[in-house]
């Protein structure tokens, strides 16, 4: 059973107060698990969690997540610039992108980010642009698959992202020659992993990485960047990661590999933007419409402009129907936006309780990668998102947009 944050009352509350469709993040969740996280890495000293901005870029969550020791992840110009208004600096800010426009890296470097090279070609670029700064970090693709058990989780050969080995001994020399003295390792090799295994055995090739980097080349390894990826569990009779046996698995793969190579100051970072806001988001929205032809529809306020994952991976995002919790699941239906688009679907054949016009919808999980990939497809405006603090009040952190905002780049 999947539960939502607060109770049917307090979301009918918001959609009476905001109107719907609506985002809502709950305070208290993104607290206790930010802490939780820390805590399974607390056997690292340096540990500190960068949060991918672009799973949720509004300063409010930002702001949240600083209070809890973390710094942020960014990939963009705009997220640099915003993480600068959030107060964060220096090496409060890792900057992970690729093909990256030479604004971007000028703005990373002025911020004195972490800077994350995700190609050969980058170290010269960054230092015809502006230098090579003391602390570096590359991107590794180790090529073949990531399996677990023979089973395929995904194909970093296939992914655009990273260095060969062979580039990062490369860069690594190059950028010694070029002023850099500490370095980090950063890879990315499985997206929405569920799994515990997936961050100790990638733990273990970057800390062989490492190893070998430092024997190579003499560069002093100063951090392993685990990136993003731990999953969440979207489906309801899905298990939830635990952190708590991952930090140990990651810690275990520390003591064997980089104690005894004499590399016990490495510090761990990650950039978990899902595992960190995933199910801590939820999208509220109400039933408008019902039609019964070939099969059963609900059309909701909401669209695909709201919340793309289902209409662009087929993501399955649980859906509760506020109010009748205990009602049997006795009806099946699509639930659909009104985007002239056909995968504009939030549920596809979805066995739920008989759903009336004007019924509530809480759809699950949409607090990373939700509000934050909105578009305007349809002339659709993007919907305000709102805080629910601990103490059960609510914030307005992002009104909605208005057709002036939509037009305030047309030239008529
Ligand atoms: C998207 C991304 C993340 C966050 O990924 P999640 O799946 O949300 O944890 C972290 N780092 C980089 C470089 C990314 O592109």
């Amino acid at each position: 059973m999947k539960k939502v944050f607060a109770t049917a009352e307090k979301f009918a509350e918001i959609a009476q107060q905001y109107g719907t469709p609506i985002h809502i993040y709950d305070e208290r969740g993104i607290r206790e698990n930010a802490r939780v996280l820390y805590k399974a890495f607390s056997w690292n000293p340096g540990f500190k969690e960068y949060f991918a901005v672009k799973a949720t870029p509004t300063p409010a969550i930002l702001k949240i997540l600083k209070e809890e020791g973390c710094g942020v992840d960014c990939s963009s110009l705009t997220e640099l610039v915003m993480s600068e208004k959030c107060g964060f600096s220096g090496s409060d800010i890792m900057f992970s992108s690729n093909e990256t426009p030479e604004a971007d890296m000028l703005k990373a470097r002025e911020l004195g980010a972490y800077i994350n090279l995700d190609d050969y070609t980058h170290v010269e670029f960054l230092n015809k642009l502006c230098g090579v700064p003391e602390t570096i970090c590359c991107r590794y693709n180790p090529g073949g698959v990531f399996s677990v058990a023979n089973q395929i989780m995904d194909n970093p050969r296939d992914a655009k992202y990273g260095m060969t080995k062979g580039q990062m001994k490369s860069a690594y020399r190059d950028l010694m020659e070029l002023g850099a003295k500490n370095f980090g390792i950063h890879a990315f090799l499985v997206s929405n992993a569920t799994f515990n295994e997936y961050y100790p055995m990638m733990a273990k090739q970057l800390f062989e990485l490492a190893v070998e980097l430092h024997n190579t080349t003499g560069a002093h390894i100063d951090f392993v960047n685990l990136s993003g990826g731990i999953g969440i569990p979207y489906y309801p009779d899905q298990l939830a990661p635990d952190i708590e046996i991952i930090g140990e698995g990651v810690r275990r793969a520390y003591d064997e590999i980089l104690v005894p190579a004499g590399m016990d100051d490495v510090r761990i970072f990650t950039e978990l933007g899902r595992y960190m806001l995933g199910p801590y988001g939820c999208l509220l929205t109400r039933a408008i419409h019902e039609k019964h032809i070939y099969k059963e529809y609900i059309g909701v306020d909401a669209c695909a402009c709201n919340l793309m994952r289902p209409a662009m991976y087929g993501a399955y995002h649980h859906i509760t129907v506020l109010g009748k919790e205990k009602e049997p699941c006795d009806h099946l239906y699509d639930v659909v936006g009104g985007l002239c688009e056909n995968n504009d679907k939030f549920a596809i054949d979805r066995e739920l309780p008989k759903i009336d016009k004007g019924d509530l919808l809480v759809i699950h999980d949409t607090g990373a990668h939700g509000h934050a990939m909105g578009y305007n497809y349809n002339g659709k405006l993007r919907s305000a998102e709102v805080l629910l603090h601990e103490d059960g009040t609510t914030e307005l952190i992002r009104r909605a947009e208005t057709i002036d905002d939509y037009f305030a780049t047309l030239i008529f």
